[in-house]
């Protein structure tokens, strides 16, 4: 594999090259950069290219690696966002076998089996909150899915539940529309956002002019929540 070197970082290349790329695509992947570039693009043009994205390319990889980190020690008082608010973690042990998860208020408080050894505890909190975080998600996306599918006189056909990295959210040319579950971190306007963006690609499949004048349509202030994702989609995570 190839490598690329900016400042005294090292990043791991796969270069593809195919006639059918028109354009170069740089992507993130976990242990990767991968640049998707046109068969015939010469070498100089793409080291051109790398050069002047130079700082978007650091910027992505950190931010990404950052994400990869082992997960934190689940621990009293760790705060985890839920539409837009912060939620209190508490640990409370119970004479139960399960894991159980109760938002009360502001805490979230996670029952743990009394006798559960404490080295084991972190991950298994870890996968009782995911799965709390997904039923929930299923809930509110499904509900918000409806309600702004009818204010906007279109028609979906299922909604699956995802788990991206990168993606909010997607559209198929079949109307299928998946969401990434991670967004219900997020503020219910930026959540809009999401359904509201993917609801449009039923009517355009593209990100044409057209494609963003539905998006305002339906939500004239896109943009700050657009930009919000930006600048926030990396907190919304489990894994700090
Ligand atoms: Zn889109």
């Amino acid at each position: 594999m190839k490598q690329l070197t900016i400042g005294d970082c090292t990043i791991p290349c796969e270069v593809r090259r195919s006639a059918r790329y028109r354009r170069i695509t740089l992507t993130v992947l976990e242990d990767r950069l991968r640049i998707s570039a046109p068969k015939n693009l010469l070498a100089k043009q793409l080291k051109e290219l790398l050069l002047s994205k130079q700082e978007w390319i650091i910027k992505a990889w950190q931010k990404n690696q950052n994400m990869l980190k082992p997960p934190m020690e689940f621990h009293d008082g760790q705060q985890f966002l839920y539409l837009g608010n912060s939620l209190e973690l508490k640990i409370r042990r119970h004479s139960r076998k399960m894991l159980r998860v109760s938002l009360e208020g502001q805490v979230l408080e996670v029952y743990v089996p009394e006798d559960l050894p404490e080295q084991a505890c972190p991950s298994n909190i870890q996968a009782v909150l995911l799965s709390w975080y997904k039923v929930q998600a299923r809930k509110i996306l499904q509900e918000k899915l409806d309600t702004l599918a009818k204010r906007m006189q279109v028609n979906f056909q299922t909604f699956r539940l995802k788990e991206q990295k990168t993606r909010w959210g997607s559209c198929s040319s079949k109307g299928n529309i998946n969401l990434n579950w991670r967004i219900v971190m997020a503020p219910d306007q930026a959540i809009d956002y999401i359904i509201i963006h993917e609801l449009s690609h039923l009517t355009h499949l593209n990100h044409s002019e057209q494609f963003w004048q539905r998006v305002v349509e339906f939500m004239p202030e896109y943009g700050y929540w657009k930009k919000w994702f930006k600048e926030h989609g990396h907190e919304l995570t489990l894994v700090l």
